[in-house]
């Protein structure tokens, strides 16, 4: 069989390949990038399954709106007006995804013909990689500082020939843990506030800020061709596979709808109306605090550890929300090598590898905290530590 071109140059996920060795029971794993399961909110989800069918009937099992379900649009919109002020959104401006995941690859299909670019931080979230892979893209890597993308360097890679797009996860960046901060995302919008390209914001992480305040959203809000992706994977359920699309730009937006009715017609309504008695029946916003506290325990937890275990010469960032910590070894030493011999230790991470468009061997890893007690944590540490 002659497979396409597409999906012989896409890398199948190299976290799933790597999860496959990773996953027995005596591996401490800090490889994963699961929220953690004693977070799933089981018991008023199953009053909200029962409510859906007991009160809906036939609709949660009939087919629906490509768009998704008004009322869980409203409520979308709404959360977002509250969390910023001047955002102003109406339902019309949201699109509720299989995942945000899938909403990458709705974008890619609607604007990216062989060749455009794409502007993504180096390192950058994998499944992104993934997604803008399978229509054969120029990647332009920005690198990502401590402060968020380098502005030299992006405001270089707006000239490139047709670039459609500048992909950004401004808050507890997947893999490294980073946040852009207020001055940066200012000037990442004045150089790209002109541009005839669309910014994308990806933001499943945002609510989960353990320390520190929220902050604005870089174009969200100011610039019609912002959009701005959510989800509730990391703090409903991923099994759910709920996210959503949040732009002004309607045209944008109908194309992603027609993508959508070719990928899957629509979003699980039963899902949607489940999440949505499940986020007006419930203490939502409690829900989250525990989550936070969880991770913030964990968090600490890690960072400690390296602090105490990690050689001096090995630098890492501290994030102030979300799930991942990102670890920088020396020039010159080999992440996968590393990752071998942590095997051997029975401790395993993700080695940095796969999160860049261009470099292929590297010297950073990064750490998921989210699965594992403190201790386990500690003890696990402790390994890598012995091996760097
Ligand atoms: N964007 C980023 C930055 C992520 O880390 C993830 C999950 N790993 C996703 C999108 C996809 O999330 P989901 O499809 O579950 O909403």
């Amino acid at each position: 069989m002659q497979y396409s071109d597409s999906i012989l140059n896409t890398p199948s996920s190299f976290i799933r390949n790597i999860l496959k060795v990773t996953d027995s029971a005596d591996v401490i794993s800090f490889a994963g990038g699961l929220p953690n399961p004693i977070s799933f909110p089981i018991g008023q989800l199953k009053e909200s399954v029962n409510h859906a069918i007991d009160e809906s009937g036939a609709k949660v099992f009939q087919y629906s709106t490509t768009q998704g379900y008004l009322p869980l649009r409203q409520y979308i919109a709404e959360k977002h007006n509250k969390k910023q002020p001047g955002l102003d959104y109406t339902a019309d401006d949201v699109l509720i995804t299989t995942g945000s995941q899938q909403a990458l690859e709705l974008i890619s299909k609607v604007l990216l013909n062989k060749g455009d670019g794409v502007i993504i931080e180096e390192p950058g979230y994998l499944g992104a990689i993934q997604a803008f892979t399978l229509r054969e893209p120029t990647f332009h890597g920005v690198t990502l500082e401590t402060e968020g993308i380098n502005i030299a360097e992006l405001k270089e890679a707006l000239k490139k020939r047709n670039v459609k797009m500048v992909y950004t996860v401004p808050n507890f960046q997947n893999p490294t843990g980073l946040t852009y901060t207020q001055k940066r995302r200012e000037e990442v919008y004045e150089a790209v506030k002109n541009e005839d390209i669309i910014f994308i914001e990806d933001d499943p992480y945002g609510e989960l800020r353990f320390t520190g305040e929220h902050l604005p959203y870089i174009a969200a809000g100011k610039m019609e061709n912002s959009v701005l992706l959510g989800s509730f994977s990391k703090t409903v359920a991923p099994g759910m596979r709920l996210g959503y699309i949040l732009t002004k730009n309607h045209e944008f937006l109908s194309h992603v709808e027609t993508a959508k009715q070719a990928s899957d017609l629509h979003t699980n309504i039963f899902a949607q109306y489940t999440l949505h008695h499940y986020l007006t029946n419930n203490a939502y916003e409690k829900h989250v605090e525990k989550i936070i506290a969880l991770y913030k325990e964990q968090s600490n937890a890690m960072l400690t550890a390296i602090e105490k275990y990690f050689p001096p010469y090995v630098s890492y960032t501290k994030p102030e929300g979300g799930m991942f910590i990102w670890v920088t070894l020396p020039e010159g030493v080999n992440a996968l090598e590393k990752f071998h011999e942590a095997m051997d230790q029975k401790v395993a991470f993700v080695p940095g590898n796969p999160f860049y468009t261009s470099k292929k061997e590297v010297n950073t890893m990064r750490l998921n905290y989210t699965n594992a007690t403190p201790e386990i944590i500690e003890e696990g540490i402790k390994r890598l530590g012995q091996i760097l």
